[in-house]
């Protein structure tokens, strides 16, 4: 029989705003599920402060004192996202049997954690939060948001459609998930890898209930080519057929040329030379970067660098361990 202590990681960059109703909802749904018995009275929320630049982590430590089930974990700076959300996955695997991993800004509708935790009491390691609709997001982040699944799709890299981060995931799986060591993080591109039987919970996402979205545009970009080259080596493959599909044309331009000069037709072809060798020069300086892209990871990964330093836990459950 599996344990049943829950954690709720939450990672938060600049909530200050949201903080107080989202630890609110969350308490009120641990608390919910443990007179329901379906998870034990250690259970905790675990905020983690990424480094913000607001009162996020003078916010956490107060609601730590007010009540006892939410806890905190403070980075040493800001390292973004993926990070944070590691941070706290890590942090709460040694303590929890089963883990939520959830956005702070409540667009995660929070009632769908309990047939998370149904499922997970059913045997699943892994139940993935599936968005049913994205009516309440913008058009613009709806139609970004639909083609960075798909072009992750054609390039490559297996996702979960509509998942975000919203997922719980059993201890045994994060074991798993501790194991891959790498320093470019796309926890959505992982998380499949790990396996263990898997389930989903279809949910509606909400707005943002305050302050502003944390993923721009830019963001957005950089967060599908992090999760492209780190994922897949696809793009490496489509320069050789790229390669091999120009080397095929230049063939049939020499059997033209040769034609051409066969027919006497010699002072011809000025314009499509001068053509060619900016279309090549283009596709060595691309192949170029897509390939250095590469090595820029590699180089990367042979730093090893750590990728989150905790500096302090909140955390009364584990006290008496002396934490
Ligand atoms: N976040 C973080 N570090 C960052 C940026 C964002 O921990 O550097 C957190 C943020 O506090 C939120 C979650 O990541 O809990 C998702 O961010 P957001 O809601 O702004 O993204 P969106 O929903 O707009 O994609
Ligand atoms: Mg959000």
């Amino acid at each position: 029989m599996r344990g049943n202590t829950l954690y709720i990681v939450v990672p938060c960059y600049n909530e200050e705003e949201v903080l107080p109703e989202t630890a609110r909802r969350l308490g009120d749904k641990l608390r919910a599920l443990m007179n329901a018995g379906k998870i034990s009275p250690q259970s905790r929320v675990l905020f983690v402060n990424d480094g913000s630049k607001d009162k996020t982590w003078e916010v956490i430590t107060r609601l730590h004192k007010e009540n006892s089930l939410l806890c905190g974990a403070d980075l040493s700076r800001n390292r973004g996202h993926q990070n944070a959300l590691l941070a706290g996955l890590m942090t709460a695997k040694d303590r929890a049997d089963m883990v939520i991993s959830m956005d702070a800004d409540l667009q995660d509708d929070v009632d769908a954690a309990d047939a998370m935790v149904d499922k997970y009491l059913a045997g699943a390691d892994i139940v993935y939060g599936v968005r049913s609709s994205r009516k309440t997001d913008t058009f613009f982040k709806r139609t970004t948001a639909e083609a960075f699944y798909r072009m992750m799709d054609v390039l490559g890299a297996e996702t979960v459609f509509n998942h975000a981060d919203y997922r719980l995931m059993s201890r045994r799986a994060l074991e798993g998930l501790a194991q891959f060591k790498e320093v470019n993080l796309f926890l959505r591109g992982i998380v499949p890898m790990i396996g263990y039987p898997t389930d989903t919970v279809e949910y509606e996402r909400g707005e943002r209930f305050a302050g502003e979205s944390k993923y721009p545009l830019k963001k957005m970009i950089s967060f599908a080519l992090e999760g492209v080259t780190s994922l897949s080596v696809k793009p490496l493959r489509m320069i050789t057929g790229l390669g091999f599909l120009v080397f095929l044309v230049s063939l049939v331009m020499i059997v033209y040329n040769v034609v051409r000069w066969a027919t006497g037709n010699t002072v011809t072809g000025w314009a499509s030379l001068a053509c060619s060798v900016w279309l090549i020069g283009g596709l060595i300086l691309l192949s170029l970067g897509v390939i250095g892209e590469y090595i820029g990871k590699l180089y990367m990964e042979s730093k090893a660098r750590p990728r989150f330093l905790i500096r302090q836990v909140l955390d009364n459950a584990q006290e008496e361990d002396g934490d």
